[in-house]
């Protein structure tokens, strides 16, 4: 007799006075949770099938269905939590490694959350962004230490190339392959709406969307999939992906099962073979090997692209970023511990690096002190989950933000973390056909503009109301935040005073 060792999370109760026995729910589970018995007019669920993606319980018309907590508990023990026992029954039974997908769900710190904005009053007036003009509006890139005048007197454009975007926002590399083409398409036109930019992340751009190019960031990560010179040359920025704050220190990997169609085509490899992306880049060991790559991508695009070079945020993280901005990139990508990612070694995910609001301001404060803050911009990512968050970045040291998970939220993601398992109920990471239709690329960029707008609306209000116009004028502006219940040290590493502090 098979012995069940774990019972299901999560229990789906569905009311017998609302289910009108639609069907709905059976139809709308890739996992085949429910079922319905024709003798008995009613329907099951098989609660270890279901993943809480919530998509039956949206789409019911009656409302019948709710997902639950399981109450099943173990023993109390506050060293071998249920969490913790479910998952080494897992490991004795597959012998494999524990994968999850999107972001670090653990009980760390959130620090934005530990953070308070200031707001003017009587001396030092707010400003009614209602009434007044308010600019939201950055550039990203390298400023050039002077300013040049030629024979004339007339200033001589001596700026390389930079990134120009209408608020300090971008969506983060992901790629096609983990995300559906659908995804893909909501992405790249609510960038080109808003006028900011999207990512390719590490799978290639699909041949439908190289008309995005303004729009588009195109990644070299160490697969190097579907990288070739048109590709470098139709984005407005090249991505070298060092690292990222999902899985630090380890490689990617896309099973081949995904590999189908246009995704195998767009990564230049055959259909049904994995894509692994190897841990490290195998020709940079140094920073001087970083530069190397950083001046071959720019030789082949006559330097007439911003470099982004992306790094996880870890220990090390102001070390590395300091040798990055020396390295002639433009730009310096950090992504903290809770970036999400299509999948990761569990243990991985939340075990390693660190929060992005301690390695922002670190890295900003050490860029200032060795007088090399100009030589590039920073963008921080890692969880961004709303504009409160936005303006507290910029106030750390941010130029500008990544945002992917709270873009898939967007999309209708539920968050139920199997973005691996590649059946993802809402069309956003998988390529299944019918469950690609299921996301409407014009409803998804509406929802994606709508977010951004709303967010903009938000970001303007809390400059105006530390009487700010500009957001250039709050990029490390720190007087404007104080630390809730956070320590010394950790008030000295994000460079705020506590509130009560004047
Ligand atoms: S979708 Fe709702 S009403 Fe329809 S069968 Fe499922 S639970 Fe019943
Ligand atoms: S996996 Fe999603 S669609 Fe299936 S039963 Fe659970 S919540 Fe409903
Ligand atoms: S993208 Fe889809 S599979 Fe991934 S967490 Fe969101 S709803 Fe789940």
């Amino acid at each position: 007799m098979a012995v069940n060792y774990i019972y299901p999370e999560y229990e789906v109760v569905r009311n017998a006075d609302r289910c009108i026995a639609c069907r709905a729910c059976e139809r709308q589970c890739a996992n085949q949770a429910h079922e319905y018995l024709a003798e008995a007019g009613r329907l099951v669920c098989d609660d270890a099938k279901c993943v809480n993606c919530h998509r039956c319980v949206s789409l019911c018309p009656t409302r019948a269905l709710k997902i639950i907590k399981s109450g099943n508990t173990y023993k109390q023990n506050v060293n071998w939590r249920g969490r913790n026992i479910d998952e080494l029954y897992r490991q004795a039974e597959t012998g494999g490694v524990l994968l999850s997908g999107m972001g670090n769900p653990r009980e760390y710190p959130v620090y934005f959350d530990k953070i308070l904005l200031n707001a003017s009053q009587v001396t030092n007036p707010s400003i009614d962004p209602l009434r007044e003009p308010m600019e939201t509006r950055v550039s990203l890139g390298a400023k050039p230490e002077k300013i040049k005048r030629n024979a004339d007197g007339r200033i001589v454009n001596n700026l390389p190339p930079r990134i120009s975007l209408s608020m300090p926002v971008m969506f983060s590399a992901m790629s096609y392959g983990s995300l559906s083409y659908n995804a893909h398409e909501s992405l790249a036109r609510a960038a080109e709406e808003m006028g900011i930019l999207y990512n390719t992340g590490e799978g290639g751009l699909h041949e439908d969307f190289y008309r995005y190019g303004a729009n588009t960031i195109v990644q070299v990560a160490s697969g190097r999939f579907g990288v070739h010179p048109r590709y470098l040359n139709s984005g407005e920025a090249i991505e070298i992906k060092m690292g990222q704050g999902a899985k630090p220190g380890i490689g990617g990997h896309l099973p081949g099962a995904k590999i189908v169609g246009d995704v195998s085509g767009t990564r230049m490899i055959p259909e049904g073979s994995d894509a692994i992306s190897p841990a490290p880049h195998h020709d940079i060991y140094s920073i001087e090997d970083l530069r190397q790559l950083v001046f071959s991508l720019k030789e082949a695009t006559d330097y007439r692209k911003p470099i982004i070079v992306k790094i996880a945020a870890v220990h090390n993280v102001t070390a590395i970023a300091s040798g990055i901005a020396r390295s002639g990139a433009d730009i310096i990508a950090i992504d903290g511990f809770r970036g999400g990612t299509g999948a990761a070694p569990t243990r991985i995910r939340d075990h390693v690096g660190i929060p992005i609001e301690l390695a922002l301001a670190g890295v900003d404060k050490r860029l200032r002190d060795e007088g090399i803050r100009d030589n590039v911009s920073i963008i921080a990512g890692g969880s961004i989950r709303s504009s409160a968050d936005i303006v507290k970045a910029v106030a750390l040291g941010a130029d500008c933000v990544y945002i992917g998970t709270a873009a898939l939220l967007a999309l209708g993601c539920h968050l139920c973390r199997t973005c691996y398992a590649g059946k993802c109920n809402w069309g956003i990471a998988t390529q299944v056909p019918e469950l690609v239709k299921r996301l409407n690329p014009d409803m998804g960029h509406k929802r994606l503009v709508n977010l951004l707008t709303a967010w903009r609306h938000e970001i303007k209000e809390m400059m105006g109301g530390m009487g700010i116009n500009s957001i250039e004028s709050l990029k490390g502006n720190r007087l404007m935040l104080r630390g809730v219940g956070l320590n010394e040290k950790e008030l000295e590493i994000l460079g705020i005073k506590h509130a009560g502090e004047q």
